[in-house]
């Protein structure tokens, strides 16, 4: 195990670009019930009929919430309104943890003390400053007619804070809404995602002005939060504005030898999704995706036979056969790495060899299984846990590396944890320990 903290441990990161705070409230019947006495069960019922699709009443959000526990089905809804603010700062939430994949990945790779992490979102609160753990080479840069290097915890500067509320809520829930008795399905979650329209995936002009100074200060960038671009903002910006400049600043990265990684993540606005796919997956080095992000690229380059086959069965062939299609597609692309409950798989170009990509992936399912098993990675002692998972019970199955088509093809079991603490964040902690692995591979 250490051998491979000590392989990571002179890389230097830049993590951009989402981070914020996922407040998370535990739904139960008294809560519930202090919710839908404010109004009559008819008109809760019409706005449920209605199905909402933006936040901008109460009632809306009393509405999707009852829909979500009566279906059993997750969902995730963006507010609208931000004067409703202060309603869902009425609430007592149970827990507070960084949000956001910039976020999570900043925490984990200061934990497994990587030499230096420099970390930027857009808007950077004194609440969000507190959610991050305290190592002096945590950075943030901030651009007032030089660039600094701040300790994040001390470099906060905004007022607006970007906060998702998470209902949880248990199968088994039961309330009284009129004269109907309604049950939770199942265990899951309802999401109030905060789209405050100061909040730009992108860096603000003053520190972009200085990006070639912040290349010069590190070795490879994990990129993540695209899903967060809206179409259209008030200031007349739309989402092809971000796009463009997100896409130049990749091409400025590149040109000072910084290894660029893209977390797909999932994304439900399909103009959104295809933007991803012709502005930045088409200029990154590496990406990371699951198998539902793999058919859905594979579905916009029109391979949707293989994208459904994906979808409906996972099997490992079609994953490699439709990762093949991607880093074939792309040039610009030297490794893809997909995730899946059972396996994960990285397909190269470059010459590194199988042995290392094969101790890359399993450095990444370690990470995963730890995390899975702690809900969270507080040391590197933690990882002893994930180490003393097994690969899960298909492992001769998945347990594969070899050369074709001038390709390398390595895939590794997972270290699959019976009863996880919590699932949030274990994919982005796959792909940014898979690929910081393997930048410290590339240099060598
Ligand atoms: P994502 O779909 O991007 O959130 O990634 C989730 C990934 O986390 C899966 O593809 C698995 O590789 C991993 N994972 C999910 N559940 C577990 C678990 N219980 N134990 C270990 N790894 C898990």
């Amino acid at each position: 195990m250490l051998e491979y903290i000590e392989k990571i441990k002179n890389i230097k990161l830049l993590t951009a670009y989402n981070a914020n705070i996922d407040a998370i409230k535990h739904v139960d019947e008294e809560f519930i019930n202090s919710l839908i006495k404010k109004y009559s069960p008819e008109e809760i019922r019409e706005r449920i009929e209605e199905y909402p699709r933006e936040i901008n009443d109460e009632l809306d959000f009393i509405a999707r919430l009852i829909y979500s526990i009566k279906t059993g089905k997750p969902a995730e809804v963006p507010l609208k309104n931000e004067e409703l603010n202060k309603f869902f700062d009425s609430f007592k939430y149970e827990e507070e943890r960084i949000g956001g994949q910039a976020g999570i990945v900043a925490n984990l790779m200061a934990t497994l003390r990587l030499k230096k992490i420099i970390f930027y979102t857009y808007l950077l609160s004194k609440r969000l400053a507190n959610m991050f753990v305290d190592y002096e080479n945590l950075l943030y840069p901030i651009a007032n007619g030089s660039l600094k290097l701040i300790n994040v915890k001390k470099a906060y500067k905004d007022e607006e804070v970007k906060i998702n509320r998470i209902f949880e809520f248990k199968k088994g829930l039961r309330f009284k809404f009129g004269d109907e008795i309604i049950e939770d399905k199942g265990s899951t979650r309802f999401i109030v995602a905060s789209r405050p329209e100061k909040f730009k995936i992108c860096f603000d002009d003053n520190v972009r002005k200085y990006l070639n100074g912040l290349c010069k200060e590190v070795d490879c960038a994990f990129l993540s939060g695209y899903q967060g671009i809206k179409e259209r903002y008030n200031d007349g910006t739309t989402y092809l504005d971000y796009f463009k400049k997100n896409s130049e600043d990749i091409k400025i990265f590149k040109k000072h030898g910084v290894k660029c990684h893209l977390e797909f993540a999932s994304i439900p606005n399909l103009k959104i999704r295809e933007a991803v796919v012709k502005y930045i997956l088409s200029e990154v080095d590496s990406v990371g995706m699951d198998e539902t992000e793999l058919a859905n690229v594979l579905h916009i380059l029109g391979y949707e036979d293989l994208s459904k086959k994906i979808i409906e069965k996972t099997k490992i062939e079609d994953v490699i056969e439709g990762a093949k299609i991607i880093i074939k597609e792309f040039d610009n692309l030297e490794v893809i790495q997909v995730h899946t409950i059972y396996f994960i798989l990285m397909i190269t170009k470059s010459n590194i060899s199988l042995k290392d990509l094969r101790e890359c992936l399993d450095f990444s399912t370690i990470l995963a299984a730890t995390k899975a098993k702690l809900g969270d990675i507080k040391s590197i002692e933690d990882l002893k846990v994930g180490l003393s998972i097994p690969y899960n019970k298909y492992r001769d199955l998945f347990l594969k590396a070899y050369e074709e088509d001038g390709l390398k093809i390595v895939s590794v079991p997972s270290r699959l944890v019976k009863n996880p603490k919590s699932t949030v964040g274990l994919g982005d902690t796959i792909s940014s320990g898979a690929f910081v692995y393997y930048v410290s591979l590339y240099k060598g």
